[in-house]
């Protein structure tokens, strides 16, 4: 992904593609002191932008690195990074961190914290195959308390066990890996939401160890919408048998059908299509 053509913004300018570099004793490199978003843009504008630059703020606090970036500043140079490049349709990455400087301890305070935004084109998540629903392998790796790590902070600390459950799903020739916490409970996959079918309800995990995804937030208003009932509760893996649709969301992800997880089969059943067709007809409206 470096050596490509095109616009970075970083730390306040546009630079060069390849010219987007910091330095080898980068604090966030060394202690995960680093926060970012993903987003996608259709038709030339962001879905949820000003959400998306808002928990940038929410997580670069919960770390104690406040953005040194307003949100405007922020939506700003999310559109100023697309148009540069001239795309319409892409995937956008911002992401702020604690630069190097003053300290290289797990101390940071002297340090900058500094901020870029990246775009380039992104198809379907889980590939071309979407509407055949995609398989998820069971990660042995949970989801921690809130207690021990800022659960709610899209933060690249909390990816480490995603990298790993997904390397593991991948080698066992599933896309994706479903993740319990620490309770036992179902959580989430390693970079999306998760909902049930049962009986024409919905049953999704309560967010209260993982990100409340801004596409979770989307759907459940569009279940609402339909007078589906949505049961936000928590989920034992042993109710995995009983339910008949599930599917992933995510900004990546968008909604993604799942026809297997580890020995549970789902169809890809009538409301399951309606939401990811539906979605797609949202963020593009
Ligand atoms: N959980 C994790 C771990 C994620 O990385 C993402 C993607 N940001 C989500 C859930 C879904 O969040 P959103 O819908 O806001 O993209």
């Amino acid at each position: 992904y470096d050596d490509r053509d095109g616009t970075i913004w970083l730390d306040g300018e546009l630079v060069d593609w390849r010219a987007a570099n910091v330095h080898i004793l980068t604090h966030g490199l060394h202690y995960a002191s680093s926060v970012f978003e993903g987003e996608r843009a259709y038709g030339g504008k962001i879905f949820e932008s000003v959400k998306h630059s808002e928990r940038l703020h929410f997580s670069g606090e919960q770390l104690d690195m406040p953005i040194p970036y307003s949100v405007d500043e922020i939506e700003k140079a999310k559109y100023d990074v697309l148009k540069t490049n001239g795309w319409d349709d892409a995937y956008v990455r911002v992401i702020a961190w604690r630069g190097s400087g003053e300290d290289m301890g797990v101390s940071s305070k002297r340090n900058p914290v500094r901020m870029a935004v990246a775009a380039w084109e992104w198809g379907s998540y889980y590939g071309d195959a979407k509407m055949q629903g995609a398989k998820l392998d069971i990660s042995k790796w949970k989801r921690p308390s809130p207690e021990t790590i800022p659960s709610h902070a899209k933060a690249a600390g909390l990816y480490m066990i995603c990298t790993m459950s997904k390397h593991e799903a991948e080698a066992r020739g599933c896309s994706d890996a479903l993740m319990m916490d620490y309770r036992g409970y179902v959580a989430e996959a390693t970079g999306a939401n998760v909902f049930f079918v049962k009986d024409g309800e919905v049953h999704t995990p309560l967010p209260d160890c993982f990100l409340n995804g801004i596409t979770r937030q989307t759907v459940i208003g569009m279940l609402e919408d339909r007078q589906i009932k949505v049961h936000e509760r928590h989920i034992m893996p042993e109710e995995l048998d009983s339910f008949e649709q599930c599917w992933l969301t995510g900004t990546a992800a968008e909604v993604t059908p799942v026809a297997q997880i580890g020995e549970h089969m789902f169809e890809v059943g009538e409301l399951c299509r309606d939401m990811t067709e539906s979605y797609d007809k949202l963020v593009r409206s």
